[in-house]
């Protein structure tokens, strides 16, 4: 007979991503913020170094978003928008997003975060094909290490393999692929094995952000897209990480001179302060839904919340700030002052065996000895946040609103973790 097992007695709420007795009893409980800063229940003060989960652009509490929320809630909450009905706010934020969009001439779909912006997107381009009257054309593409959320479709896409796993079969949405990461030869055999007549679309993140910050070989997006309008396949680029102002541009499409077919984001459009995705649409995919014409087809989506006029109104004024603020030039230098700590801390630290930047980003990869975990943990001991990803790495993505001395410290921070595990 097998020993009876341990139930642990926990809090009501089940995380996220966690392995649950490993995190019962030493959940950090955040319970304020304030600019680059957040505080815990029992009062210990972080710098964050990550931006949460690469949202808190513009910092955390800032009191003209608590502001704008406000002023939205009691002059109306929210109105759907199915069918006829559309609210004010969800008009407005989607002109002013179309106005900013690579895309030239998008219609724009708003939802409540970026698994969601992937579930649609996805969606839509098997869609386009059935409208189009390529019934095959339904396999989606994804990359390896790749991250578009959890939902079904983010879930199934997942080229972190243990996001898929579990589930039965080899993905939820059955019809998916995945190619390595940075080879176009490999693409175009896939494309070929597969048969372009099978696929729907390929979607990548312009920089991978959870399999450990990797920028893109030089050339690769733009070869992917090349492969995709060579193939008539779709090209979705996920901004879930870099839109609104990550890589120094307003879209990382801007910075890789990209034009995709469509464009997933969330996070940076609100800075997190309201939930709020959505994804930007190229003519080609909305311009058929669009004919005057009572055979019109219907896209079969929406959700209640789709286009929520608070969230709206905090995206509106979370874009006024990255453009008063001049945000976007200030990421630009934060680009290069973290290029140059972390090509510093390479040269100073054995166990560093890589680092990379692309944007305000960076991704520092330590050799096997020094989990990358342990590392995050004594670095929360010192007072700043890293995180640990895919292949041994330490993410470092604060807000734009970052000072050079912060970033300096938490560098420095880093290093003597470094240091200090190299000495054991
Ligand atoms: N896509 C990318 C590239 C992401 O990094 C994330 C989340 O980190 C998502 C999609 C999913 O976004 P959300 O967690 O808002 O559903």
């Amino acid at each position: 007979m097998s020993a009876p097992r341990t139930i642990l007695d926990g809090p009501a709420l089940w995380s996220a991503q966690a392995h649950m007795p490993s995190v019962v009893g030493r959940q950090l409980v955040i319970e304020r913020g304030q600019g680059c800063y957040i505080q815990t229940i029992d009062g210990r003060r972080l710098f964050d170094g990550t931006a949460g989960l690469w949202h808190a652009n513009i910092g955390h509490a800032h009191p003209a978003l608590a502001e704008a929320a406000r002023a939205q809630m009691v002059k109306l909450e929210t109105y759907h928008t199915f069918a006829r009905f559309v609210n004010d706010r969800a008009i407005a934020l989607a002109e002013r997003l179309a106005g900013l969009s690579p895309i030239a001439d998008p219609k724009v779909i708003l939802n409540t975060g970026g698994s969601d912006a992937i579930d649609v997107a996805c969606k839509l381009a098997r869609r386009h094909w059935q409208r189009e009257g390529r019934s095959t054309k339904t396999t989606i593409l994804s990359r390896e290490y790749a991250y578009h959320g959890l939902h079904a479709f983010g879930t199934s896409i997942a080229g972190l393999d243990f996001n898929r796993e579990g589930y039965g079969t080899e993905s939820l949405v059955p019809e998916t692929a995945r190619v390595p990461v940075h080879d176009l030869d490999a693409l175009a055999g896939t494309i070929a094995r597969i048969g372009p007549e099978n696929i729907a679309a390929i979607v990548t993140e312009p920089i991978q952000g959870t399999g450990g910050v990797n920028p893109p070989a030089p050339g690769y997006l733009e070869g992917v897209q090349q492969l995709c309008r060579q193939h008539d396949i779709l090209f979705i680029l996920d901004e879930v990480i870099t839109g609104f102002g990550r890589t120094g541009n307003m879209f990382a499409a801007e910075r890789f001179d990209l034009e995709p077919d469509l464009i997933t984001f969330a996070k940076g459009v609100t800075s997190g302060y309201a939930p709020l995705g959505g994804i930007l649409i190229s003519p080609n995919i909305w311009h058929p839904f669009y004919v005057d014409d009572a055979a019109t087809p219907v896209f079969r989506h929406g959700a209640t919340y789709a286009g929520h006029a608070t969230a709206c109104a905090v995206a509106m004024a979370n874009l006024d700030i990255l453009e008063r603020e001049d945000l976007l030039s200030r990421v630009a230098q934060l680009e290069q002052l973290l290029d140059r700590l972390l090509k510093q801390l390479q040269a100073r630290r054995p166990s560093v065996v890589d680092v990379r930047v692309c944007g305000f980003l960076g991704g520092v990869t330590l050799a096997e000895d020094i989990a990358a975990e342990r590392a995050a943990d004594a670095l929360i001991e010192l007072g700043f946040i890293s995180r640990p990803l895919r292949g041994n790495t330490l993410q470092l993505s604060p807000p734009f609103i970052t000072t050079d001395d912060e970033l300096t410290q938490f560098v420095d921070a880093i290093d003597h973790v470094l240091s200090t595990e190299e000495a054991k």
